[in-house]
């Protein structure tokens, strides 16, 4: 049989450490696998696809979830139809949108050969052998009635025998380190927070799970990011709560301390975080922490995002870091179903409250499958059939209809000024002034400075001052986000 060809399909040249993985293992079982990347292709990408003349076209379903980024795009259903049209291969469909929401999408969107629910690597081994659908576990597909057919349960894949992932397809290309260097550390989650499609998925699976991949794969594969890609300045293990297994934990982050030794960005949960996880933190090397905290006010954290997390959980880890010199950020998700500026200006600011060098916002996405969307549905804030259309929430634009939403888009650009003064007053007449530019510069300011004193830090004032400029002016003047890490 002649070698089968797969092109996985992306948007954003930045890396993509999922499709990585993924490339990494389809190459290691023979199959002639090519990342196709529409920043780097431009207008001519479907041509470009389809003079490859691909078996499968697979395409990630995931709106900007921890480290696989999606950005723009035409949204999941326009791809799948234009694909279909233009390069006239079968499209597959796979990630986290994809495993939670998979009858949703095959029955949205008839043209996708396939949806793949879970690990989709061995699911798209069976498609490329030509097995068909019905006999590969984890699929689900259009059965040309308007219904959907799908062959059996999946099994998760044992990330033990995992190739190391595919860099070659993403760091050769300019831009693809843009928000940083990423290693892989997880699979899945065991809390199951309303809004989180890794949450959602204990759903479809039954008891909500993780899978570490073992340390000496994480650890070979920074070794090679390192010298094959680098200079790499900082390491981001941000796609999982990271001291969720004190074993785990320990052994990674030993070995990191031995053989890499860079400075290095962790998330997890603030009540995963104890004397030991931030003595070990802090030996490792870590600089930063994202907490993912989501609400400063505990009724909504708890009852409307079921973190089951306390305030007092919250404070005593922002003070376990900061005594050993970790930054603290908070995660804060802003616009939630039902918010109004007052709640949102509330949320923020006992965040701050709780002492944090500064937060990570983003605005709510509903995404498809998962409980909060559900319910954003529910009281009309958006459609269902809205949902499978949505694109990448760096836009700046929330999703939902609600009636202060230009209020909290605003509040979402500024919210980096809370750290310095809270006042509602303030914040509720600077933020119904239009949307504008200056804000957005607000935003991204700090973290451009940021990267000019880590990333940057020992490059030629030419260099820094280039940088600057660059980035500087791409906001102010076209309300595009920093090329920052
Ligand atoms: S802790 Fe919550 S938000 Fe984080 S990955 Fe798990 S379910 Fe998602």
């Amino acid at each position: 049989m002649p070698r089968r060809t797969i092109v996985l399909f992306q948007d954003s040249v930045i890396y993509n450490a999922e499709m990585a993985v993924l490339s990494g293992y389809l190459k290691s079982r023979g199959f002639e696998c090519r990342v196709v990347i529409e920043d780097v292709e431009g207008p001519q990408v479907l041509e470009r696809i389809a003079a490859l003349r691909p078996d499968i076209v697979a395409v990630p379903t995931e709106i900007r979830p921890h480290n696989c980024i999606s950005e723009g795009g035409l949204g999941t259903a326009e791809t799948v139809r234009q694909i279909v049209r233009r390069v006239c291969s079968p499209v597959v469909l796979f990630g986290k949108q994809a495993s939670i929401a998979s009858e949703q999408l095959a029955k949205d969107v008839p043209e996708v050969h396939a949806v793949i629910e879970g690990d989709p690597e061995h699911a798209l081994e069976c498609l490329l052998q030509g097995m068909s659908r019905g006999e590969i576990s984890g699929v689900v597909y259009p059965d040309g009635r308007g219904g959907t057919a799908r062959g059996p349960a999946g099994e998760p894949l044992d990330l033990a025998d995992m190739p190391l992932p595919d860099f070659e397809s993403f760091y050769r290309h300019a831009g693809s380190d843009r928000l940083g260097f990423y290693a892989s550390v997880s699979r899945g989650c065991v809390y199951k927070c309303s809004f989180c499609q890794i949450g959602a998925a204990a759903r479809v699976y039954g008891p909500a799970k993780i899978r570490f991949y073992p340390v000496e794969w994480v650890i070979s594969g920074l070794e090679r990011l390192c010298r094959d890609y680098g200079p790499v300045k900082t390491v981001y293990m941000t796609d999982t709560n990271l001291t969720l297994n004190k074993k785990h934990a320990r052994e990674l982050l030993e070995a990191y301390r031995e053989r890499i030794g860079l400075p290095y960005v962790a998330a997890t949960r603030p009540d995963l975080i104890d004397e030991e996880m931030a003595d070990l933190l802090a030996r490792s090397g870590c600089s930063k922490v994202n907490l993912g905290i989501e609400s400063g006010l505990a009724e909504i954290r708890n009852d409307l995002l079921s973190k089951n997390l306390s305030d007092e959980s919250i404070r005593r880890a922002v003070k376990l870091l900061r005594e050993r010199g970790i930054r603290s950020y908070g995660n804060v998700i802003m616009g939630l179903p039902g918010e109004g500026f007052d709640q949102t200006h509330a949320s923020l600011k006992a965040v701050f409250g709780f002492g944090v060098d500064g937060v990570n916002v983003s605005l709510f996405q509903p995404l498809a499958g998962t409980p909060l969307a559900e319910l954003a549905v529910a009281q009309g804030h958006v459609t269902e059939a809205e949902l499978s259309g949505l694109r990448s929430k760096g836009d700046g634009r929330l999703s939902l209809r609600l009636p202060d939403a230009r209020r909290i888009e605003n509040l979402s650009q500024v919210a980096p000024l809370m750290r310095f003064f809270r006042s509602r007053v303030v914040y509720a007449l600077v933020c119904s002034m239009p949307r504008n530019n200056l804000y957005m510069l607000v935003y991204h300011l700090p973290r451009i400075m940021r990267s000019l004193r880590y990333e940057f830090a020992d490059q030629s004032v030419s260099r820094k001052t280039g940088y600057f400029m660059r980035n500087f002016w791409r906001v102010l003047a076209t309300g595009q986000r920093a090329l920052n890490r």
